[in-house]
């Protein structure tokens, strides 16, 4: 059984935090937690360099974070815990994190701030869905993932993301990550002064997603686990473009 630490984007009370918790530790591991003290949604890899931040204890080995997802992984791992853990699991978010989402996902940024500190990481996210909210279908299959990940001991840089239908799974599928599947959506609107603002963000787009990847099979009701990592070098250019170089 492993020591784990737990984040989130949706704040320290979310619901998803306590399942995944309970689930954990119903496995046997020991659990700690560092999550922000408000819904963190959407914030992508934010540091907070610029001001001071608070953590405080709300329960033993709980943390409530006045900063990101990522200052809560960063402050547990090189300040708050005495030790770093085996594994560091984020969620379980409440939406998916398929495709392009993982570049704003503060619930992938959690993760990914741990693969960067050197320690594997694992995202969970629960697609939007009709019904009640499948908390229950979605931590077990973090368990499952988890016990997987540590036997197989996979590489510190690593980050599984795993996203989990708001249903029950026709099984666990292993693809590559998708691409953006919103129209991009910005509403126009103006204040009672006369000035323009604007909301960002649309809506899912109509059509299935198409292909082997993390979107579509999420689409078709599987889980999905896509591992992905830090590094965004295009490897093909670096051959094709290597005459750029003088
Ligand atoms: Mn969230």
């Amino acid at each position: 059984m492993a020591r784990i630490l737990l984040s989130n984007d949706d704040g320290v009370h979310a619901h998803g935090l306590a399942a995944l918790a309970a689930a954990l530790v119903g496995a046997g591991h020991t659990v700690m937690v560092a999550a922000p003290d408000r819904e963190r949604s959407a914030q992508g890899h934010t540091l907070t360099l610029h001001k001071p931040l608070r953590a405080d204890v709300i329960r033993p080995g709980w943390w409530s974070v006045s900063g990101t997802p990522a200052d809560c992984v960063y402050l547990a791992l090189h300040a708050l815990l005495p030790e770093p853990p085996e594994l560091v699991v984020s969620g379980i978010n409440n939406g998916a994190n398929v495709g392009h989402d993982v570049f704003y996902s503060g619930t992938v940024a959690a993760a990914m701030e741990a693969a960067l500190g050197g320690v594997p990481s694992i995202a969970v996210s629960l697609e939007h869905g009709p019904g009640p909210r499948r908390w229950d279908v979605a931590a077990p299959i973090a368990v499952e993932v988890v016990a997987r990940a540590l036997e197989e001991r996979i590489a510190p840089g690593l980050l599984l993301n795993v996203n989990v239908p708001n249903a029950p799974t026709r099984g666990l599928r292993v693809v590559a990550q998708g691409i953006r599947q919103y129209d991009n959506k910005v509403e126009a609107r103006v204040d009672p002064r006369g000035r323009a603002y604007y909301w960002l963000g649309g809506d899912k787009l109509g059509e299935a997603p198409a292909g082997e990847t993390d979107a579509a099979l999420l689409h078709q009701g599987f889980a999905t686990l896509t591992p992905i990592h830090a590094d965004l070098t295009h490897h093909p250019s670096l051959e094709a473009m290597a005459s750029w170089a003088r």
